[in-house]
């Protein structure tokens, strides 16, 4: 994915622009090319259990594979942070929307949610003003869009890809909008708390990218990615393309390779984005080394 193939969404116009652009129709034999070559390197992986390939797994492996390769055999879970609950929060209340209409009130999504990490052991704590900032924000987005039933919205779509019989991608889509069906161009729309384009958000893009493609046969038109400013500007679109979707395939192309090479216990270490939320700090050399004053 370069620069180039993200468009940014600076008007109304641009955005309403963006829904009805039919996207550039990647050819059925790529994406059955790009298949054929992951599931050769997935065949590598061992066949003991099936291995579920996140987006958030895939970005871990590439960053470090002894870590990557641990979230990969769920021996250590995702770490939470107070910006992560309050994104997660927000998207809760923008789904519902979606969802139920205008008139739905999205705290009682965001109260279910609450209860249900707060009993896998987290320790969300949200104020009323917190809570109203999410309904705020909510309907700031969704008037934005400006979508309305003949796209078709769809929300919380999950999609996964078979690799092989033991290895398969993962995922789900916050929004989903038309499709043959509609009529109208198909777009999954990815609603963020941010859209500072971090290298995570960018693996993330070309992860969906590629999932997207093999889940659907032809992919997408774009992914459409809503930050939550008021400013129109805070929305942007990567149209999709042969090349986006070949880079998806390369980003999980390394990823399988270092879980074959994890999963056979000889993963690389590579201090970087995911040191700070690491178990193993303390006994990797590698960590120590690049600490190091
Ligand atoms: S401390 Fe950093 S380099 Fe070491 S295993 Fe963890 S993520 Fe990898």
């Amino acid at each position: 994915m370069s620069a180039t193939d993200i468009v940014w969404l600076e008007s109304e116009a641009a955005l309403v622009e963006a829904l009805w652009r039919p996207g550039d129709p990647v050819a059925g034999d790529v994406i059955a090319e790009v298949r054929h070559e992951l599931a050769e390197l997935a065949s590598q992986l061992p066949t003991e259990q099936t291995w579920r390939l996140t987006k958030r797994i895939v970005a871990s492996l590439v960053a470090c594979e002894r870590y990557g390769t641990a979230e990969l055999r769920r021996e250590i879970a995702t770490p939470r942070n107070r910006a992560m609950d309050l994104g997660t929060v927000f998207e809760a209340g923008v789904r519902s929307w979606f969802a139920y209409g205008a008139e739905y009130h999205a705290g009682d999504d965001v109260a279910l949610w609450l209860e249900a990490v707060t009993a896998d052991g987290g320790t969300v704590e949200l104020d009323a003003e917190q809570m109203a900032d999410v309904v705020t924000r909510r309907a700031r987005l969704v008037e934005r869009l400006g979508i309305e039933e003949a796209w078709w919205p769809r929300t919380e779509v999950r999609a996964r890809a078979d690799l092989t019989d033991h290895v398969l991608l993962t995922g789900r889509f916050d929004l989903v909008v038309g499709g043959a069906a509609s009529g109208r161009p198909h777009h999954l729309v990815e609603i963020k708390s941010s859209l500072a384009l971090s290298e995570e958000h960018e693996s993330e893009l070309r992860f969906y990218a590629l999932l997207a493609g093999l889940r659907y046969g032809p992919p997408p038109a774009s992914i459409i990615l809503l930050g939550p400013g008021e400013a129109v500007a805070d929305a942007r679109q990567l149209v999709m393309s042969e090349r986006v979707v070949r880079d998806g395939a390369r980003l999980v192309a390394d990823a399988l390779r270092a879980a074959a090479r994890g999963l056979a216990g000889a993963p690389i270490e590579r201090a970087g984005p995911r040191c700070t939320q690491c178990p193993f700090r303390e006994d990797c050399a590698t960590y120590a080394e690049a600490a190091a004053p």
